[in-house]
């Protein structure tokens, strides 16, 4: 029985575990993958108070590395689900049920896909430059996407790749100008906007190219690379908690600044959570939220 057990070790997670730890409470963190979550993948956080230029996976370390030192025990552990249990509550996970006085939930979001068949089977689809941009030196990719986070995707692979056209849907990019004057600068990076991928091509499993529709015109062209990367949006990862806690009907957990759901001592934080800003500072202000929110409902409510 861990005093507050916390699902998902992102920024949001890793922040509500420094604040329930540092409170006096046993902390238990359950990742399926790196700790510091999603923000690991971004080369350049420019955004983050007084720590201009930092890398996500410097971030990351540093949050993880300020979690265990406070005595954090960070499992590897997929969670399904949760449940109300003797004294509190129960995650079940691929790894054991964990048991807890007081729970955050903070899974964060999963890529949203394009939908198209081949996406899932051929090779030559990512949903992470970091991660995969090296496989494609001196190649040419696409990104397809019209956020902040396509946008880093393209300059990023500017930087290792032959060509990088960003293809997006509208005429308008969402992302910021600063980063699009940004791509715009780089010789090798070109914009398709108003065209939408219709099918990805390939041959002998691998992708060839992408077959792509003019949203205004109906015109078709096809567009040859060697790689693509999708970057339209997130979804949230609620769906193993759908039944135990509110959802939104978008997916995502219906709760407020104060990250409160409807059971006593179950908290959420992060991205996951309904809002209208999901960055890197709403996370971590998130997770001190629940961290210190859970760490109160331990102490109301003594063994
Ligand atoms: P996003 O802002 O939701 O952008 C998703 C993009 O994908 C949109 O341009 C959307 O087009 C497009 N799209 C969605 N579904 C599509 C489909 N089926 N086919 C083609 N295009 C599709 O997502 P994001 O870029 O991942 O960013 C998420 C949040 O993180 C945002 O708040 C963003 O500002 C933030 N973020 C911040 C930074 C930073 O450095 N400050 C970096 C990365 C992300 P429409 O525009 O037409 O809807």
């Amino acid at each position: 029985m861990t005093d507050v057990l916390i699902v998902g070790g992102g920024p949001a997670g890793l922040t509500a575990a420094l604040y329930a730890a540092r409170a006096g409470c046993s902390v238990r963190v359950l990742e399926r993958g790196a700790p510091g979550g999603q923000i690991c993948y971004s080369p350049l956080v420019e955004n983050y108070p007084a720590l201009p230029g930092t890398s996500g996976a410097q971030l990351a370390e540093a949050l993880t590395a300020q979690a265990e030192a406070l005595g954090v025990a960070i499992d590897y552990a997929d969670a399904a689900g949760a449940r109300e249990a003797p004294g509190g509550y129960a995650v079940d996970t691929d790894a054991g049920e964990y048991q807890c006085r007081a729970l955050v939930l903070a899974p964060g979001t999963e890529h949203r896909k394009l939908g198209l068949d081949g996406e899932d089977a051929l090779s030559g689809v990512s949903y992470c430059a970091v991660c995969d941009g090296a496989f494609y030196k001196d190649k040419d990719v696409a990104v397809v996407g019209g956020g902040n986070t396509a946008l880093q995707e393209a300059l990023f692979l500017t930087g290792v790749c032959a060509h990088v056209t960003l293809v997006h849907r509208r005429a308008e990019l969402r992302g910021e100008a600063r980063l699009a004057a940004q791509l715009l600068d780089r010789p090798n990076a070109r914009m398709l906007l108003g065209w939408v991928p219709e099918r990805l091509l390939g041959e002998n499993g691998a992708l060839t190219g992408l077959a792509l529709r003019n949203t205004e015109t109906g015109e078709h062209k096809t567009l040859d690379v060697d790689g693509l990367f999708v970057a339209v949006g997130q979804m949230p990862g609620t769906a193993p908690f759908a039944d135990f806690v509110d959802v939104d009907e978008n997916g995502w957990f219906a709760a407020g600044e104060d990250c409160r759901t409807r059971r006593p001592g179950v908290f959420v934080a992060g991205d996951c959570r309904a809002k209208s800003l999901r960055q890197l500072t709403t996370a971590v202000a998130d997770g001190a939220v629940a961290g210190a929110s859970a760490f109160l409902s331990c102490a109301s409510s003594p063994l």
